[in-house]
């Protein structure tokens, strides 16, 4: 590994070692970067790996609420403007119990990168709060949102920062919070937050652009490898609005998604999550705040593993990790393998954790693609929200969905076309890696040493 590299890894993991997430996104960054680094003395004469280490500017708030009953209630607000060399900041906020300094950091980390390959001028950031919506009435919904956008409203803007969805955080939320900003700022100022409802500046195919995008991309892979997708049978985790997309889009194309996951457990459907019925049924799942998948076992007869994860699931062709970080580790990822498995497709961020990660591309027969190029359709039709909004003009779904296809076609040969130019084959996680740190570094040395 190229010892420049080697040395800020090593810093990083002394100095933000309470921080075990970010350090593992940063590792898993650096550690693939190695070959460009090598070619552009001039990064390290800029410091550009210690620069972009550190955010630009963090924004931490409290956020007190009442609940029905009138009990006060305190959460801990973040904000992490990590970089804006290429536009304003621009990444989603998540509502979710786990969420704390170190998550949000390896999210906006990861948001830097994942906007750079969007091909869109967008800086990242990420934020959100430890307040957990599920079980909350709307009106305890109602009034978290407001209080948390007293707390940031004077650090975003349309120039500034555009915050979005992430867990836990959907056009309800969205609507509640530019409710807030409306009022407190007394101005639309082009619309500040993106995934709004198309009813007020919204993006018409937000919903779908993140499951969609990631199908998309799947099938530029497929291409790559002459096999159809008709057919092929695919794991998928999560059952919120990304898997509600992947399913989706799958069944369109003549695929199925044949599993689903949430904190219960996972099911299985052989006959595929294909009908409008049952990919309507994950809306109403997703709605009803019980956060339960069983919920579909019942209701369509299948198969239901509590406490299990459907990584272990014989007879797939696909995987596709569309929940949360750290969904699959070492034990997973050997199961993966055993069942013959040729396609790793991560959509949630980070879902796989490092050394996992590495055990699955070592497979001579696996093909892994990340998550930062993947998932990259919800940004980026964010980004298309964002220009929408400042010409004052709406683009109908089918307008949005042929520039979001072409934007993850251009994802997906942008970064396998990186990582050949550095000898390294077909290697897309080093690719997404490679194509957006050089770009991010090559903005911030364009703009001098100061910043
Ligand atoms: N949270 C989503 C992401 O990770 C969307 C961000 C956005 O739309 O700004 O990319």
């Amino acid at each position: 590994m190229n010892k420049y590299v080697e040395r800020v890894i090593n810093e990083v993991k002394v100095k933000y070692a309470t921080e075990p997430e970010f350090v593992q996104t940063v590792e898993e960054v650096y550690s693939s970067v190695s070959p460009l680094i090598d070619a552009h003395p001039e990064y390290e004469e800029n410091a550009i790996l210690e620069r972009m280490v550190i955010p630009e500017r963090v924004v931490m708030f409290r956020v007190p609420w009442e609940d029905d009953q009138g009990n006060l209630h305190v959460n801990t607000g973040y904000r992490v403007q990590y970089n804006s060399a290429i536009g304003p900041y621009k990444g989603g906020l998540r509502f979710a119990p786990s969420v704390n300094m170190s998550i949000i950091k390896f999210l906006g980390f990861e948001q830097t990168f994942k906007d750079a390959l969007s091909t869109l001028p967008i800086g990242g950031a990420k934020g959100g709060s430890d307040f957990d919506p599920n079980g909350k009435s709307d009106k305890e919904v109602q009034r978290f949102c407001a209080s948390f956008m007293q707390g940031l409203f004077r650090f975003i803007g349309p120039d500034v920062d555009c915050p979005a969805g992430d867990l836990g955080v959907g056009a309800r939320e969205i609507g509640y919070m530019f409710g807030a900003w409306r009022r407190l700022t007394a101005s639309y100022a082009n619309g500040a937050l993106s995934g709004k409802d198309p009813l007020f500046g919204g993006s018409a195919f937000r919903p779908e652009a993140t499951g969609f995008g990631a199908v998309y991309y799947l099938q530029e892979v497929l291409k790559h490898e002459n096999d159809p997708i008709e057919g092929k049978r695919v794991a998928v985790a999560g059952f919120g609005n990304v898997s509600w997309g992947v399913c989706r889009k799958l069944a369109e194309l003549g695929a199925k998604a044949v599993t689903l996951s949430g904190p219960d457990g996972y099911i299985y459907d052989p006959d595929g999550i294909t009908t409008q019925e049952k990919i309507d049924y994950m809306l109403e799942m997703r709605a009803s705040g019980r956060n339960k998948v069983q919920d579909y076992a019942d209701k369509f007869g299948v198969q239901f593993f509590p406490g299990q994860k459907p990584w272990g699931q014989k007879d797939v062709d696909i995987i596709m990790p569309c929940a949360t970080q750290n969904d699959v580790n070492m034990d997973e990822a050997k199961k993966i393998v055993a069942n013959g498995v040729k396609y790793y497709i991560e959509v949630a961020n980070m879902p796989t954790t490092n050394d996992a990660l590495r055990f699955l591309m070592d497979q001579k027969n696996m093909i892994v693609a990340p998550s930062k190029a993947v998932n990259c359709g919800g940004v980026s039709v964010s980004a298309l929200e964002m220009s929408q909004n400042s010409e004052r003009l709406f683009w109908d779904g089918e307008e949005v969905d042929k520039w979001l296809h072409k934007i993850m076609k251009g994802i997906h040969d942008s970064t396998a076309a990186a990582a050949e130019r550095y000898g390294l084959g077909y290697n897309l996680v080093a690719g997404a890696n490679l194509a957006s740190v050089e770009k991010v570094a090559d903005a911030m040395i364009k703009q001098g040493r100061a910043f």
